[in-house]
């Protein structure tokens, strides 16, 4: 409880997708976050204290999704069960226990199923359409009811809903071209895994029927693009069964991010999600806006949580000056943010889920990513810069993600005390 002539604290978590990574070549052994020009956040990081932190352990190369349940406080070994259940509740589904859902993509393939474009051309017209047609198949040999959803480009979402399902079953995408369409097989020895395999392939097969000589279809063959015949589903998911953070913490808590496995995650936990126009999860995601956005929600919220993705889409693309870019633009943004919130009552925290290589894997790493705290009370450490290499001495030392969310609440008085 809020003791009267208190302040009222509020903290803002600062999500810098994939921000982190190595001495990289382009940079002459410098990391995008050592090169970016970012007067903001390395004023934060004077006036505060840094550190680094391993999203879940040393090594452990970590997708989005299990490095940001970590970072919100819940063990992503305990809690983590699957993807699919995070695009369905990032899409808006209101996803039900025993549900399972997967993550979708139109595909293109031949008449041997074997998968000639992963994306049918990545943008699809007539996804609509197709939808519609989709959520008509009624399966014959079960009664679980099949509800699809598509959400942007090639990509979308399938719920199985009824009685009798397990998420312990195999993608039916190769995740290559010039493969066949997969079986989906049941990952462990239970009716119910074997039920929905079963479920999955007729499902597959009856999407191949209606819209392989789908007018629509013959219609993008005559215009020169790939047919969307196939829907080729992966990632299965159910509900992660937790406590909400406003229960766990007494807190009123909120996500502004543009992409939906993020928001599916923050929603999981029992956030509300804030939705910002322009926030589009990509290198053109109007970076002001969510800032804009957060300081109207410190208002009404204990906890705000603001995720930038496009870091993360620069690395995958190998794109080091992108990546620095991007860095510059969310550093411009985090400027207007420090200009208008009161920093006397709120903790800014600064830090990115994982690292990703732009230069090597271009891909997620096991690397630790640097973290700063600034805010009331917090005693600065003497790091300059918001960087991996200058955060190694910072006065966090070396935390993991499932110790910040303790550590933030402590700063705002709100985590019980163990023990008399
Ligand atoms: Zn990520
Ligand atoms: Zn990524």
């Amino acid at each position: 409880m809020r003791r009267r002539g208190d302040h009222v604290k509020r903290a803002l978590l600062i999500v810098i997708d994939g921000a982190a990574d190595r001495a990289l070549k382009t940079l002459n052994g410098k990391t995008p976050l050592e090169v970016a020009y970012k007067p903001n956040i390395d004023q934060l990081a004077t006036n505060g204290v840094t550190g680094i932190m391993d999203p879940i352990a040393p090594g452990v190369s970590v997708g989005s999704d299990t490095a940001h349940l970590a970072l919100l406080g819940y063990d992503p070994f305990k809690t983590y069960t699957g993807r699919g259940a995070f695009e369905a509740l990032g899409a808006g589904i209101k996803l039900q226990p025993g549900e399972v859902a997967f993550r979708t993509n139109f595909a293109t393939v031949d008449e041997e199923m074997r998968v000639i474009d992963r994306r049918a051309g990545r943008y699809i017209e007539e996804a609509k359409e197709f939808e519609k047609l989709i959520n008509s198949i009624s399966l014959k040999t079960s009664n679980v009811k099949v509800l699809f959803r598509h959400t942007v480009e090639h990509r979308g979402v399938l719920i199985l809903r009824g009685e009798g399902l397990s998420r312990f079953v195999s993608d039916t995408d190769p995740h290559k071209i010039g493969m066949r369409v997969l079986e989906s097989k049941p990952l462990i020895d239970s009716p119910e895994a074997k039920r929905t395999a079963n479920i999955v392939n007729e499902f597959t097969r009856e999407v191949y029927k209606l819209l392989k000589d789908h007018p629509l279809n013959k219609s993008r063959v005559k215009r020169g693009l790939p047919p969307a015949n196939i829907l080729l589903v992966r990632g299965a998911g159910v509900l992660p069964n937790v406590k909400p953070l406003s229960e766990r913490f007494k807190v009123k808590c909120a996500c502004i991010a543009g992409i939906a496995l993020v928001k599916g995650v923050a929603k999981a936990v029992g956030m509300d999600i804030i939705d910002v126009p322009g926030a589009t999860g990509g290198l053109d995601t109007d970076v002001l806006a969510k800032v804009k956005y957060a300081i109207k929600a410190l208002e009404d919220y204990d906890f705000v949580f603001i995720h930038y993705k496009g870091t993360d889409a620069a690395s995958h693309d190998g794109n080091v000056w992108a990546k620095v870019k991007i860095i510059e633009k969310i550093d411009s943004a985090i400027g207007y943010l420090i200009d208008r919130v009161n920093l006397d009552e709120t903790y800014i925290i600064i830090t990115a889920d994982h690292a990703t290589l732009t230069e090597e894997t271009r891909n997620h790493s096991g690397d630790f990513v640097p973290i700063l705290i600034h805010g009331p009370g917090v005693i600065p450490d003497d790091v300059r810069v918001f960087c991996e290499r200058a955060c190694l001495k910072g006065g966090l030392g070396r935390i993991r993600g499932l110790d910040l969310m303790n550590i933030i609440m402590n700063y705002l008085d709100k985590v019980e005390k163990f023990g008399e």
